[in-house]
């Protein structure tokens, strides 16, 4: 070991990199196109309106986790049943609370949920537990929205084909999202 090398014990430990990661559907640029055409009518003027590329639904929020373990976590990804359904996108939501606009769906396929479950209990098995809230299938269309301009539009049809893994980088200016694996439905 040469005599400037570290040694252990040496200073304050280094923390392993972590990476802010989530299991999403990333919609065609088609739809997120309508989406982001139905944030602008929609959102409050002085809202920051999500860009079209970064327009996404989660599925499973993990959070930071050791970049080491990210194998691990692709793993179940690889091990889920990503399935194909049409998800409707039908509904508009305003949450006063963190002031975002959203677009869902007033009857979502069972199959969202399922996979959403499956992904949760995929991680649960490799010792990844999700915060404890229920799955809402939502797109978030705008932050720092402080009311919604319109309630009625066409509904926006989403042909779901497969998932992604996201890694979010955030600064002052948002996020930044970076697409990690993506998986086709069978
Ligand atoms: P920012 O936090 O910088 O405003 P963001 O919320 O888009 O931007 P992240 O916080 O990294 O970026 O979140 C990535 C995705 O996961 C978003 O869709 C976000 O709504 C969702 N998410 C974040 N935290 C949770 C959580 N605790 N539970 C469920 N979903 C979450
Ligand atoms: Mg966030």
């Amino acid at each position: 070991m040469p005599a400037d090398a570290p040694r252990p014990g040496d200073g304050a430990p280094v923390a392993a990199p972590t990476a802010r990661v989530f299991f999403a559907l990333w919609p065609t640029p088609a739809v997120a196109t309508q989406l982001h055409q139905l944030a602008r009518k929609a959102a409050a003027s002085d809202a920051r309106i999500m860009r079209a590329d970064t327009l996404h639904l989660t599925l499973a929020f993990i959070g930071d986790v050791a970049v080491d373990r990210l194998p691990e976590v692709e793993a179940v990804g690889d091990q889920t049943a990503w399935p194909r359904c049409t998800l409707q996108l039908d509904q508009l939501g305003h949450w006063p609370h963190n002031q975002i606009l959203w677009a869902g769906s007033q009857s979502p396929p069972d199959a969202l949920a399922q996979l959403a479950d499956e992904l949760s209990s995929g991680l649960q098995a490799i010792g990844i537990r999700l915060a404890a809230r229920p799955f809402v299938p939502h797109v978030t269309l705008a932050r720092r929205c402080r009311h919604a301009q319109v309630k009625a539009f066409a509904p926006i049809e989403w042909a779901v084909e497969g998932g992604v893994l996201a890694v979010s980088h955030r600064d002052a200016t948002g996020a930044r999202y970076e697409m990690c694996r993506r998986w086709s439905a069978a």
